[in-house]
């Protein structure tokens, strides 16, 4: 009875180990779960007086498909005070999250058959979505000797007559890694000599750096590079605003009108409500967020310190986002309960079950040999 597409769809990897913690839970074992993607503050008390303040003046209807208008020019004047190119209103649009508006803009952009560069590691959704639109994803891996990071000379070498897109995404999940400005130049001159390749920059964690800056946008070095340079981004994390699901797109116009016409399509709108929200967000966030990133790097501080003193734990420090993605292969070829554990799946599921404390293993984001730990949460 299915249809093809979905019965090849996979839901998050995580969900089994997800799945195993309830049990254990169940079970009255105290389980530590450092494994979800978002912070475990409440959203910031003025973005909820603000939706409460909307719900009260009565914005409860739809909006337009790409959001409302005093949304889109708030978000014109950060993104363009970020990226240092100029954008209207009517280069952003704004729909149900951050995920939607990547399924968005892959399925403006992707027909069947063209290739979409991911360096690896992925954010788990980047080829489930390339994938729905029928494109072939391209996974070229990113090792600890390049920082997790797509160098200038794996990205030429992976550029071909197909490839339509290139993802990036800075500071990354599951890494942590950002692209400092010389890296993300070296990659704009590759661009520079493939003038059809359009460039996806997921920057949902842009805010949340350890330094407590803004990380380096490709468009701040090559800002040439703005007529085929979508950015994709959103108050789930910076706010914690995570379930509110507002995301946004800045674009050319060409593919932002397309991309409003097909969530006019299939979600008519963003919630009325979460989008006066994020309003609030956007313009006044500013004095929370810097107390969330204050917190985020004392708490990264601390786990780097307390891996650090493991024995057979790598680990490299993140820039930013959230996470800390440990090497712990030392520990592949070891025995836990008569099982060995052959990989970083194994490794989760031993450590869930001796220590009930719940990470993600690597090989969900298409890498063997590390976890990711969130310290969101
Ligand atoms: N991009 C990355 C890299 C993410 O980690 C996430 C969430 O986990 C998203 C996009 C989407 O965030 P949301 O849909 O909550 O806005």
């Amino acid at each position: 009875m299915l249809a093809q597409r979905v019965k090849e769809l996979k839901s998050s990897p995580t969900l089994a180990l997800a799945t195993k913690a309830k049990e254990l839970k169940a079970e009255g074992h105290d389980v530590i779960s450092l494994s979800v993607g978002e912070p475990d503050w409440d959203t910031f008390a003025g973005i909820k007086e603000a939706a409460i303040q909307a719900i009260q003046g009565g914005h409860t209807k739809y909006t337009p498909a790409n959001g409302i208008p005093e949304l889109r020019k708030a978000i014109a004047q950060q993104v363009s005070s970020d990226t240092g190119v100029e954008y209207k209103p009517e280069q952003v649009t704004v729909s149900t999250g951050g995920k939607y508006i990547l399924f968005s803009a892959i399925h403006s952009l992707i027909d069947p058959g063209d290739e979409v560069i991911i360096p690896i590691p992925y954010w788990v959704s980047y080829p489930a979505m390339v994938g729905l639109a029928n494109g072939i994803s391209k996974l070229v891996e990113c090792d600890e000797t390049q920082d997790f990071k797509l160098t200038a000379a794996s990205l030429e070498k992976n550029i071909t007559k197909k490839t339509k897109l290139v993802m990036l995404n800075t500071p990354s999940n599951p890494t942590g890694k950002a692209y400092s400005r010389d890296e993300l130049k070296a990659l704009a001159e590759v661009f520079d000599r493939h003038p059809n390749v359009v460039i996806l920059t997921d920057d949902i964690y842009n805010r949340l750096m350890l330094d407590g800056g803004l990380s380096a946008h490709i468009l701040n070095v090559a800002p040439h590079l703005a007529d085929r340079t979508l950015s994709i981004n959103g108050v789930s994390k910076s706010y914690s605003m995570t379930g509110w699901r507002i995301g946004w797109a800045t674009g050319p116009q060409s593919v932002i009108a397309a991309m409003s016409r097909f969530q006019s399509q299939s979600v008519s709108c963003s919630c009325a409500i979460s989008q006066q929200a994020a309003l609030h967000a956007v313009t006044e966030g500013a004095e929370d967020l810097k107390k969330a990133v204050q917190l985020l790097a004392e708490r990264c501080q601390f786990v780097c310190d307390q891996l650090k003193s493991i024995e057979g734990i790598e680990l490299s420090k993140p820039d930013g986002a959230f996470y800390v993605f440990p090497k712990v292969s030392a520990f592949f070829g070891k025995s836990w309960n008569g099982q060995v554990i052959h990989g970083s799946r194994e490794f989760a599921q031993a450590l869930l079950e001796s220590q009930k404390v719940v990470l993600v293993p690597s090989a969900d984001f298409g890498l063997e040999g590390f976890v990711r730990i969130s310290y969101a949460i």
